[in-house]
């Protein structure tokens, strides 16, 4: 079994053995290559101690020296190096209080969470190190622990969600002994970064309808985002095939793999658990912001979730008028509306339907959008023939919130027709909207 690595890593790890120390290339790396996936990053692991490793490589950073880990630049190029390592107890569910270094790859290999991240490759050999049958799973897509399941969760529980995140991005099954050991509960001792982290992994990935099931069924939804689970059982309304919790998870599957995206479909319909009506999309909105802020996420996701959550009950279809096509883009902004459409195609995923309908729905809507946009017409204040300095030149004013309010009274006529984005025609506008105004203040 051969591995294609990259010359800076095969560079490094001769380094190593120029040295005297074993060097081999861990973790996901192998996983990913054995797959015929090409790696985001390399990992090596060395018997050299983090001071050897500094001072066989000119330029290195100490990035995690306490549990061994040092990064080196070879060729220009960035990776980890981490000494062979035994974990000592977990007695915070976080880090290992202790690490002890070792020269016994087993040892290190046996620390790992999965048996398929738990190989080793030797770039100079081109030996496959595999302890724990972790290639045999790979080829039955199998996720199983190194060990006990039910200690290593206990461990560290953050490995739960690990499992969950790599059914979703590798589409594999989950063994029953390592599904059955896994206790919601102990999820509590993990900070919510680190949540976020794997969660996020886990909703970019191509099999996530089981990894969200079996996030419901361990009970770790209930704990993380009991807001979503709340949904089993509740009807989201007429023509649909699925519970609440069921559409949510089959909108997040279907849509496309964006993190706003995933998050705005798995939770756009939250607020049907409080009201049935329209409003669902403004109390969903702030629901989500409470669940993504609760998970440390960043303002700008948040945002990014929220206004696609309360925009996404929008009516405007491949047959809307221009007018209508185009308030609504100015109204949500040129980009969202794009998304929203995307957003709209997983939540009729959600729904069951006819994948052929979705595709031409998408398409039809993009083109729309499209032509409406080629039209060149005003959506913004921006797009406007005048600015505020004409107005305040013009009628003699000075700054101050009405030339706001005027700009956006000129661009509401705009969208409605066009042809009046010229500026002799908004100074006439302009000039009657001030003097009803000053009318109706008298
Ligand atoms: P990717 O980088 O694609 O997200 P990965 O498997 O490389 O996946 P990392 O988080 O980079 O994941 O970890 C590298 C390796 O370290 C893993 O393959 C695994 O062997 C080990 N590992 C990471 N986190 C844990 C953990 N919480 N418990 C045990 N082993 C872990
Ligand atoms: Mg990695």
């Amino acid at each position: 079994m051969s591995i294609h690595i990259p010359t800076y890593v095969q560079r490094a790890c001769q380094i190593l053995n120029a040295s005297g120390f074993q060097a081999y290339v861990v973790g996901g790396a192998v996983r990913d290559s054995l797959l015929g996936l090409t790696p985001l990053d390399w990992d090596v692991a060395t018997d050299a101690l983090p001071e050897q490793i500094e001072k066989l490589f000119a330029r290195t950073v100490p990035t995690g020296k306490r549990f061994g880990t040092v990064t080196a630049f070879v060729d220009e190029q960035s990776l980890e190096i981490t000494t062979l390592r035994k974990d000592g107890p977990y007695s915070d569910g976080r880090h290992p209080d202790q690490v002890f270094f070792t020269d016994d790859l087993l040892q290190d290999l046996s620390r790992r969470d999965f048996t398929i991240n738990a190989m080793a490759f030797d770039p100079v050999t081109e030996k496959l190190i595999d302890p724990f049958k972790g290639s045999k799973h790979l080829k039955k897509g199998l996720l199983t622990t190194v060990g006990n399941p039910s200690l290593r969760f206990q461990e560290d529980p953050l490995r739960m969600l690990r499992l969950i995140r790599f059914q979703s991005t590798l589409g594999f099954k989950v063994e029953k002994k390592t599904r059955l050991a896994m206790e919601a509960r102990w999820i509590r001792s993990v900070s919510p970064e680190r949540i976020q982290a794997e969660l996020h992994k886990m909703l970019l990935g191509k099999g996530l309808a089981p990894a969200l099931e079996l996030f419901y069924q361990s009970s770790l939804m209930e704990e993380i985002v009991p807001e979503l689970a709340a949904g089993l059982g509740v009807s989201p309304g007429d023509r649909h095939p699925y519970d609440l919790l069921g559409h949510s998870i089959m909108s997040a599957h279907f849509v496309s793999p964006t993190l706003p995206l995933r998050w705005a479909a798995l939770l756009h319909d939250v607020g049907k658990l409080h009201s049935p009506l329209r409003d669902h999309a403004t109390i969903g909105a702030n629901m989500a912001k409470t669940i993504l802020s609760r998970l440390r996420c960043s303002n700008k996701l948040i945002e990014e979730v929220e206004t696609l959550i309360f925009h996404h009950m929008f009516e405007i279809h491949p047959h809307s008028s221009d007018r209508a096509t185009r308030r609504f883009m100015a109204r949500v902004g040129v980009d969202t509306a794009f998304q929203l459409v995307k957003l709209r195609q997983g939540d009729m995923g959600g729904m069951n339907k006819d994948p052929r309908l979705i595709i031409d729905y998408g398409q039809a809507m993009e083109a729309r959008f499209k032509e409406v946009l080629e039209q060149n017409a005003a959506l913004t204040i921006n797009d406007l023939a005048i600015n505020g300095q004409d107005l305040m030149e013009k009628f003699t004013l000075k700054p101050s919130p009405l030339i706001g309010e005027l700009l956006q009274y000129l661009l509401e006529q705009v969208l409605i027709d066009p042809k009046l984005n010229q500026k002799a025609f908004l100074l006439d506008l302009a000039q009657n909207h001030l003097k009803s105004k000053l009318e109706n203040d008298l």
